[in-house]
């Protein structure tokens, strides 16, 4: 469904997780726009194209081990033998001589194999008189060696389009070869706080005054190599300041969060401003933590409302936000890792939302998953969310656990 044809839903029925998430994207349209970086300043950031092989890895024979390494034909392993060392292999310097009947080389690990060379014997095995050297009976031949392209083959995929880059990933690319990237551009976001309860950081707490957290839990959940980041402070509960402040902020940004200031209060003036001056829509969403959810665009900028409570907002943030900036950023998305887990405390809830309950993970001795509460589940409560670990899912319907019960959870 287009933003546009999207009506406000405050009477319709809650809207569910899923349902919520497959608007906003079917809404939105990925970021396409590439630029080429150097490997090194891609670690995190999405693939905009395929990366392939421009050789061979190996690109030569070459041992695994520091040993001995001779040809074995006409050689049988039956019996001791002794073969006469002619040269020594080090990585990086290949033996540019001819290995005989009867000869061998001391080759070193990464060594370059000598041409008709079939095998490599680890140097613990082999006893060495100056240039005899000794080999047991029960060495195997053939084994040791490096093959060319073992790990990849000219002309491979190394890399997919929409990979985020790992540290794994930079190495393998180097490994290659490949010095520069094409990468998708960074998503330019900016965020703000609404209220005139709000204070900063070393203001005098007064009564009726809250310090502005939820502009640090945002710092936190947008470090993203993919992110540029603009903290737009805290905007007055005024209808005015506000408009001005989101429609600027539109014209500058792919994307634009605000927290608090979206539900139905007398100074919650988000929606007035936004339908306005953009389309959005206003969803109540079944989900706990975190029901209202402003969404839409203002111009070309999308807009994400998140409610004011801080628990909502890093909850509302890790299940509906995170999956769309990462959908906008073109990054390849696998669905979350839930495990399974045994509860360990009794949990209640009211039917009609999927929860989002903070609990702390643990593994028994044994392996087990365990998972109890960390405490007060109130919105408000940052106190149980920051001794938390991770997400106890409950589903809409589900009104109580029993200690002993198996839950899902999804790990922060
Ligand atoms: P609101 O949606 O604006 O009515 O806010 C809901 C609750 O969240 C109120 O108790 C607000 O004081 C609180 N709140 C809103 N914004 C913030 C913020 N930036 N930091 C901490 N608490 C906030
Ligand atoms: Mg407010």
């Amino acid at each position: 469904m287009s933003i546009e044809s999207c009506v406000i839903y405050e009477k319709q029925p809650l809207l569910s997780v899923n349902e919520a998430q497959e608007r906003i994207y079917a809404a939105l349209t990925p970021l396409t726009q590439s630029e080429l970086i150097p490997l090194k300043h891609a670690f995190g950031r999405t693939l905009a194209q395929t990366v392939y092989a421009p050789n061979n890895l190996p690109f030569a024979r070459n041992s695994a081990m520091d040993g001995y390494a001779f040809c074995s034909q006409e050689m049988s392993t039956n019996s001791p033998f002794t073969l006469t060392q002619i040269g020594v292999v080090f990585a990086g310097s290949p033996f540019n001589g001819q290995l005989n009947k009867g000869e061998c080389v001391r080759i070193f690990t990464g060594g370059v194999i000598p041409d008709n060379a079939d095998s490599v014997i680890m140097q613990e095995q082999v006893n060495a008189q100056d240039s005899s050297i000794h080999f047991p009976s029960d060495v195997q031949f053939g084994k040791n060696i490096r093959q060319i392209g073992e790990d990849v083959s000219a002309g491979d995929p190394l890399c997919l389009a929409h990979k985020t880059l790992s540290a794994i990933d930079l190495g393998f690319l180097a490994s290659a070869g490949i010095e520069n990237v094409n990468v998708i551009r960074k998503l330019n976001i900016a965020y703000f706080s609404t209220g005139d309860e709000l204070i900063g950081l070393g203001e005098k707490l007064t009564i009726g005054k809250i310090y502005d957290s939820n502009r640090y839990s945002l710092h936190g959940l947008l470090q993203n190599p993919n992110y540029d980041v603009f903290d737009g402070g805290v905007i007055a509960d005024n209808r005015d300041l506000l408009k001005q402040t989101l429609q600027q902020a539109a014209e500058k940004y792919d994307v634009v969060i605000t927290t608090g200031g979206a539900s139905v209060g007398e100074a919650d003036y988000v929606k007035d401003v936004l339908t306005e001056c953009g389309s959005v829509n206003f969803w109540k969403i079944a989900m706990k933590p975190g029901k209202p959810l402003a969404f839409g665009r203002i111009g070309h900028c999308y807009f994400f409302g998140l409610p004011g409570n801080p628990v909502a907002v890093t909850t509302t943030f890790d299940i509906i936000l995170k999956p769309a900036l990462r959908y906008l950023t073109s990054t390849y998305s696998k669905k979350p890792l839930l495990f399974s887990a045994c509860c360990t405390t009794p949990l209640n809830k009211s039917r009609g939302r999927q929860e989002f309950q903070r609990g702390i993970l643990t593994q028994r001795p044994d392996g087990v998953l365990e998972v109890a509460t960390s405490g007060h589940q109130g919105s408000h409560v940052l106190s149980s969310a920051s001794a938390a670990n991770c997400y106890i899912i409950l589903d809409v319907d589900v009104t109580h656990v029993a200690s002993g019960d198996c839950v899902n959870v999804l790990l922060f």
